[in-house]
């Protein structure tokens, strides 16, 4: 029987992309091939890099506003590297907000390439809000954020308006919901949350912010390179980018992002709404900062850890621990986690309230 995956990623995806991701490694295209044994420069895959670039493009409503999608390798975690290597200038300077363990981690390695300011950080309260009032300098290369926070459970509601290019780090609410995406100037996402499987990264980017910082710019780590490559500068994870294909075909034949933020806002309203009600429970984020993708709860006597956990395993629940740092609960609802599984944990809440 499927299980109702809660997995912080990788995490569920839509059955039909198992099911013809299964396919294609039989038999891609009725070519008498698998996609796993085809060169990248054939025809039919090169169509896949082509038609999943442009898709990104268009459901994220950027069409002729100058930007480029890339899937690269090396996950979000060479994207923190990546970033500064392409943005920040020799002796330059950098503003990046401090929101969680990955921002932190993303913060590490801009230090490498130049001052990094951290303009504000919610570290010292366990990452339960995401920072606000914080200035950032006018004389930075560039501002990072993080715009869904996956261990803590946070997001980003509002996005500065800045004169400097704004990164962002989607991984973990891309093609959640709608938002300007023409605010941002380069959006980075590991695809294993709302995009496919691990082993590449879409990276999008406004073509007029590179090249500008003075560096010379390993190839590989050269986001130039990627684009005049048409994002083959080398070998690209190829099943990867074909499965991110068909999560994108099925996120469009949905209605697209329009489409999803309301599944996912029922999705999120259903579970918080527990969360709240339920004497047993409360949540573990500030309310006016809770993710729609991660929602972090705890329960309010630990004694009934046990049974708690015993009756949503019994309901065929997977992935709800939270991440050790935040302890409790990570219900991770993202785009393919239908509401119909929400509702059976919703159901698991409420038995547990009834027997104790
Ligand atoms: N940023 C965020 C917001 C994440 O959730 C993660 C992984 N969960 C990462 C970055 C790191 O991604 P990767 O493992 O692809 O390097």
């Amino acid at each position: 029987m499927k299980k109702h995956n809660y997995s912080a990623g990788p995490c569920i995806l839509p059955q039909e992309v198992f099911e013809k991701s299964a396919q294609a490694i039989l038999n891609f295209n009725n070519s008498g091939l698998s996609i796993l044994e085809i060169s990248h420069r054939s025809k039919d895959f090169v169509a896949v890099m082509d038609e999943a670039r442009t898709l990104v493009i268009e459901l994220l409503g950027l069409e002729g506003k100058g930007y480029q999608a890339l899937f690269l390798a090396g996950g979000a975690s060479l994207e923190f590297i990546m970033a500064p290597y392409n943005l920040m200038k020799e002796g330059g300077k950098s503003a990046y907000l401090d929101s969680g363990t990955w921002a932190s981690a993303a913060i590490k390695e801009a230090k490498l390439f130049g001052d990094t300011v951290v303009v504000a950080s919610s570290k010292e309260e366990n990452y339960n809000h995401i920072p606000k009032g914080y200035t950032v300098p006018s004389d930075a290369d560039y501002f990072h954020c993080t715009s869904n926070n996956t261990i803590f459970g946070t997001q980003m509601k509002e996005f500065p308006s800045l004169d400097m290019p704004i990164v962002c780090d989607m991984s973990s609410d891309i093609f959640s919901r709608e938002l300007d995406f023409s605010k941002f100037d380069l959006i980075y996402a590991g695809a294993q949350k709302n995009m496919g499987p691990a082993g590449t990264t879409l990276v999008v980017v406004k073509e007029e912010i590179l090249g500008k910082n003075g560096r010379i710019i390993p190839s590989m780590l050269d986001y130039t390179k990627h684009i005049k490559a048409e994002s083959m500068y080398n070998t690209p994870p190829v099943f990867p980018v074909y499965a991110s294909l068909l999560t994108l075909q099925w996120l469009k034949n949905l209605g697209g992002v329009a489409a999803i933020e309301k599944i996912n806002n029922a999705k999120a309203a259903l579970l918080y709404g527990e969360i709240d009600r339920n004497p047993l429970f409360k949540g573990a984020a500030a309310v006016e900062d809770r993710s729609t993708m991660n929602a972090t709860f705890l329960l309010n006597d630990t004694a009934h850890a046990e049974t708690f956990d015993a009756m949503w395993k019994a309901a065929g629940i997977s992935g709800l621990p939270g991440h050790r740092s935040v302890g409790g609960y990570r219900a991770s609802m993202y785009n393919a986690l239908p509401l119909e599984s929400v509702q059976v944990l919703v159901d698991v809440m409420k038995e547990l309230e009834k027997n104790i």
